[in-house]
């Protein structure tokens, strides 16, 4: 999986380049955590499932 990832933002309302800031393993896979470069929005993705 790629460090970056572009998705629509829902803060910003457009499409922005995620990228990692951390990434961790857990027992269910890879755990990483994205942040818009332009609010700070974050999400986490488990092995590709994005989580709330
Ligand atoms: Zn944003």
């Amino acid at each position: 999986m790629s460090d970056a990832v572009t998705r629509s933002c829902p803060v910003c309302e457009t499409d922005r380049d995620f990228y990692a800031t951390a990434r961790t393993t857990v027992h269910l896979g890879e755990k990483w955590k994205f942040r818009c470069p332009e609010c700070s929005y974050t999400f986490v993705r488990i092995d590709s499932i994005e989580t709330a």
